[in-house]
């Protein structure tokens, strides 16, 4: 399940009645927060959620909206003594924007990580950072099925939306079992992701799975001795698994007993930005798209061209075409823009699902039955 919260929906200054765009996702003890701007914890305390246990903050950009409210929040946390470090990803620059900003909270009881993006699009699997194993020492691996794509967008600095994804393993297929002959007392456990070595039924620690997984993956990349394009690296990997597997039989793993992976679930979040074929690429099958409205009137459509927003039948549309989207909520008004609901029925005649979302705005997201 993904615990969602919409904390703020305001976009260039806080309201008192609006707090800025930031959202607020939980998965198995695990926080993950997405932009912070003035007044972000005073919005996750109404939500009645703790800074305390973020492991991720997330920043599409730099502007004062969406970063300012950073170095309060880090003080919250190391009041609330927090120790454990806090893993920062960003547009390029971002250590430096983030050291700037921390003159005003120069000692922290804990140590901030920075993972800098630099590719128009970058995939990222949390256990895979090696800075994520500082956040999550202990049980990095849980959270394997968490999955993050950066993309750049189209703003007047470099900017970049979010898609954060839940992979949903396959179903139970005892055919398959019993075809690759995998001793029954293993079903359940490896049905709950253990790997296991037939030879004397011990599990595999997160680690050796991890290790296991890498050389099973560039295995894939270079099966055989005899392919020409065999890299010397995946020749030795496949050499040392072969001799593992003659000396101590078989691993096996979650895969042996599932069927085909399920659909997972999916957030996208995007603000701060022109429409652009990167949003409609990576919002595609999105349970949540989360997009900024800066203005409802469709008249207001060069202002929004002019300071690189967008109104809200452009993120309309952008649900619209992307495909698979299942329910789209606006965000980062313009202060100018006091009732957004006024401009929903129209912008619903092009995207039916859309919310004009208010601050605090939550939900549960869970697999889909089956
Ligand atoms: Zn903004
Ligand atoms: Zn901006």
């Amino acid at each position: 399940m993904l615990e969602t919260c919409l904390l703020g929906t305001g976009g260039m200054m806080p309201l008192p009645y609006r707090w800025l765009t930031s959202l607020m996702v939980r998965y198995n003890g695990m926080s993950i927060l997405i932009d912070a701007g003035e007044g972000t914890q005073i919005a996750m305390k109404k939500k009645g959620w703790s800074p305390k246990p973020i492991d991720v903050i997330c920043f599409t950009h730099f502007h004062a909206d969406h970063i300012s409210g950073l170095p309060g929040l880090l003080l919250s946390m190391g009041n609330a003594e927090r120790e454990t470090p806090l893993l920062l990803i960003g547009p390029k620059g971002l250590a430096r924007v983030v050291n700037s900003l921390r003159v005003i909270a120069p000692e922290l009881p804990f140590e901030i990580v920075f993972h800098e993006l630099s590719d128009a699009e970058e995939q990222i699997r949390f256990t895979d950072l090696p800075e994520f194993a500082k956040v999550r020492p202990e049980d990095s691996a849980s959270f394997r099925d968490l999955h993050l794509t950066a993309f750049r967008v189209n703003h007047n600095v470099t900017c970049y939306g979010y898609s954060l994804k839940l992979d949903r393993a396959g179903r139970f297929d005892a055919g398959k079992a019993i075809k690759l002959a995998i001793p029954q007392k293993y079903w359940s456990l490896l049905q709950k992701g253990q790997y296991i070595r037939e030879a004397d039924g011990t599990a595999l620690t997160d680690e050796e799975k991890a290790a296991f997984e890498e050389k099973r993956a560039l295995q894939k990349e270079a099966p055989g001795a005899s392919g020409a394009e065999n890299t010397a690296e995946g020749e030795a990997a496949a050499q040392t698994a072969d001799t593992e597997e003659e000396a101590g039989g078989r691993i096996l793993t979650p895969d042996m007993v599932l069927g085909p992976a399920r659909r997972g679930l999916k957030i996208t979040y995007t603000t701060d930005t022109r429409p652009c074929d990167a949003i409609r690429r990576n919002a595609a099958d999105s349970d949540l798209f989360i997009c900024e409205g800066m203005y409802g009137e469709t008249d207001k459509l060069s202002k929004a061209k002019e300071h690189k927003h967008m109104i809200f039948a452009e993120a309309a549309k952008l649900a619209r075409d992307a495909g698979g989207v299942k329910e789209l909520w606006l965000t980062h008004y313009s202060p100018a823009l006091v009732r957004p609901e006024d401009f929903l029925p129209e912008t619903k005649k092009i995207f039916p699902n859309t919310i004009a979302a208010k601050d605090g705005r939550s939900t549960d997201l869970m697999f889909e039955e089956d």
